[in-house]
């Protein structure tokens, strides 16, 4: 038996890795342990989308091997992939597993098992007192359970590294998703979110046609999960049969819907399937579809070769959409893919100038959502008490609310009035 420490960086999907690999440690009989000054073992499954990204792996890792100098560290996932011996060489890392070797993570660390420590001496308890981040909210929260339902992409946008490292798509049967949505029903979550390197492609390489659409129905009709929510869907895979399916209100009404840009020249240049004059109508169709809809999206910036005209475009475009949230990224040339090899590279001051101009474009179209929704009663999860005695939730459509109550809410769902906005959430009564 071992005391572990499990952590995640990145997207959703390396969140739902690390909780299934919870799952599995706990039932061998290990120990999840909470802050890594009491762990044997610290595992990381680490991000490699961007260069800053890879900058918080090695962070990550130094900070580990500071905050607990006994424990062991196991390094997993698509920084382990790309950067496996320099990984290596880090202190107290003993184990380095590529995302091909991941599934078997369980095996790796039994068949070279820590020794059994004392037990972390209070001096070393001290010094992890207030751990940042622990092994991921869904793991302690138990309101929202990632399950993956997929791995890999057979796309080639010209920027991605994650098709490369992860390989070509593979799904998850429909039964085995549906089995392990069941149990954390059991376990008590509220809310599933499926996830996956690229959802939209499930059941491809199973030979189904629609393959999303068919596990979301298969999924709201096997069980009682009450929230089903999905993660980042490539905007070409969103079919009328998907759309069609929100008629039951389970089905939570966001879609993140990555762009990347707005510009159609820059969009050619990365590879991407689609225009955004198709976007665009996507967007509508949607909307019209499911009423209440929070779009939310990924932004690249400073794509080699975009231009201050390029990126005026892609602006505008971006307010146009309405969207409820951006999530904004300086490109980062990734080492082995054609967008690090293109001409016309942006400087990194210009980088950093247009990232700055479209974070605030983003905080005031998720302003000018939010604000849609005041005086409006809706159903709010409850995730977390926060250290300011406010509970802190979640609406179906993304909407984050703060309410003062006394009673215990975690993990309920309540019919809440939004009665303000303070601080960039909404302030909630709940009815
Ligand atoms: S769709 Fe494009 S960005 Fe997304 S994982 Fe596939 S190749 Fe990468």
């Amino acid at each position: 038996m071992s005391r572990v420490f499990l952590q995640s960086l990145g997207c959703r999907l390396n969140q739902s890795e690390i909780e299934a690999l919870a799952r599995q440690l706990a039932a061998q009989g290990h120990v999840i342990v909470d802050e890594p000054a009491l762990a044997d073992i610290c595992v990381v499954n680490t991000c490699a989308v961007t260069a800053e990204a890879e900058r918080k792996t090695r962070h990550l890792l130094r900070a580990l091997a500071r905050a607990n100098p006994q424990a062991r560290i196991a390094v997993l996932g698509c920084a382990a992939t790309l950067r496996k011996e320099e990984l290596a060489s880090f202190p107290n890392v003993a184990w380095v597993l590529p995302n091909e070797e991941k599934e078997r993570a369980v095996e790796a660390l039994a068949l070279t098992p820590a020794p059994l420590l004392p037990s972390p001496s209070p001096a070393l308890q001290e010094r992890g007192r207030g751990w940042p981040e622990g092994p991921g909210e869904g793991v302690r929260a138990r309101t929202r359970a990632f399950v993956k339902i997929q791995d890999g992409c057979d796309n080639a946008c010209t920027y991605c590294i994650v098709h490369i490292l992860r390989g070509p798509v593979r799904s998850r049967p429909v039964e085995e998703v549906i089995a392990d949505i069941a149990a954390r029903v059991e376990e008590g979550y509220q809310e599933a979110v499926l996830t996956g390197v690229n959802i939209g492609a499930y059941g491809q390489d199973l030979g189904m046609t629609d393959g999303l659409a068919r596990l979301v129905e298969a999924i709201l009709s096997h069980t009682t999960l009450p929230r089903l929510r999905l993660s980042s869907i490539e905007p070409w895979d969103v079919s009328p049969a998907l759309l069609s399916l929100w008629s039951d209100r389970r089905l939570c009404r966001q879609l993140h819907l990555p762009l990347q840009s707005g510009c159609e020249a820059t969009l050619r240049r990365m590879g991407r399937r689609m225009t955004a004059a198709a976007y665009a109508r996507l967007v509508e169709t949607a909307r019209a579809a499911i009423p209440d809809l929070a779009i939310t999206t990924d932004i690249i910036v400073g794509f080699p070769g975009e231009t201050e005209e390029e990126f005026a475009e892609s602006l505008a475009f971006v307010e146009r959409m309405e969207f409820a949230r951006l999530h904004v990224f300086p490109f980062s040339p990734r080492p082995g893919t054609p967008a690090a090899r293109m001409s016309g590279q942006v400087p990194d001051p210009v980088l950093r100038e247009r990232a700055a101009r479209m974070r605030d474009l983003g905080e005031h179209l998720a302003a000018r959502f939010r604000r849609q929704f005041l005086g409006r009663e809706m159903e709010v999860l409850w995730e977390r008490r926060r250290r300011d005695g406010l509970w802190h939730g979640l609406t179906d459509n993304y909407l984050q609310v703060v309410t003062a109550c006394p009673a215990d809410l975690h993990n309920r769902i309540t019919r809440t009035r939004l009665v303000q906005e303070d601080d960039g959430l909404l302030v909630g009564e709940v009815i």
